[in-house]
């Protein structure tokens, strides 16, 4: 049974933040961010739906991956299980996860594992990281993911907002784990570090590969990043300008649909 109901993206904005929300972590090339992040004068339509029939776990097609589901523990930016996280896997669409299956049998040629920390999350969830975000006074995660940010700084900085593409299904987020050396790949910042290490064009040029000298992302861990970020793009995956492990599907079979049904097998 599919359900479906419309809704004006623009009443869900915050009304308090509605006026920051265009204030992006838009990095040196200014590129449009593709996060599902709300417009706040955007009056588009968005549909939700709780039919789950076109999505897979991603380990019945990609067996390869190492899955640490973040959200599923507390191990996270919040500090406890996420709303709608009920097992620790994976889910995406199929044609999501037919691309990543390509991506994970190139890389394993080269000694690497995919290793996923999130993928589909329910709209619940997201609406978790919004409720959190307003209680200025929960920082009980603060020294590991983001010493150097307020908590009231992260909706305008587009940390949190109140949609993610995450929810259309279609988005992945991962490093690789290295086989020869059995540890997870020195990528020069960790999933969800609230900063600007986070942002791919951090160290160099993504789009040229190209390592910049500074002080924060060594030549190896740039290199590293481009590893996983070229196999993504030659399988039909296009990055996020704010976090190096973000990835959508370029041809996302629900590019307006947000769903809603819980994160389960
Ligand atoms: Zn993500």
């Amino acid at each position: 049974m599919r359900t479906i109901f419309v809704t004006l993206k623009k009443t869900l904005v915050l009304p308090a933040l509605a006026a920051t929300l265009f204030t992006a972590c838009h990095t040196a090339n200014n590129e449009v961010v593709d996060s599902g992040q709300l417009a706040a004068d955007s009056f588009q339509l968005s549909t939700k739906s709780d039919d789950n029939s076109d999505f897979v776990a991603i380990t019945d097609v990609v067996p390869d991956v190492i899955l640490e589901i973040r959200y599923y523990g507390t191990y996270n930016f919040v500090g406890t299980r996420i709303d709608g996280y009920l097992q620790p896997t994976a889910l995406l669409t199929r044609e999501a996860a037919d691309s990543l299956k390509a991506v994970s049998d190139e890389l394993i040629k080269q000694g690497y594992r995919l290793k996923i920390y999130d993928a589909y999350r329910p709209q619940m969830g997201v609406d978790h990281f919004v409720r959190w975000g307003k209680d200025l006074d929960d920082t009980l995660m603060k020294s590991y993911f983001y010493p150097n940010e307020t908590k009231d700084s992260l909706f305008i900085k587009e940390y949190i907002a109140t949609h993610s593409s995450h929810s259309r299904g279609s988005t992945v987020d991962l490093t690789l784990f290295d086989m020869r050396t059995e540890k997870e790949v020195d990528m020069g910042g960790t999933f969800d570090w609230f900063g600007r290490e986070s942002h791919p064009d951090c160290g160099g040029n993504p789009k040229t590969g190209e390592w910049r000298r500074n002080d924060t992302i060594t030549a190896q861990q740039f290199a590293s990043r481009m590893i996983l970020r070229k196999a993504m793009l030659r399988h039909g995956f296009k990055p996020y300008d704010c976090e190096w492990w973000h990835f959508t599907l370029k041809n996302e079979p629900y590019p307006d649909t947000y769903f809603t049904f819980p994160v389960q097998q």
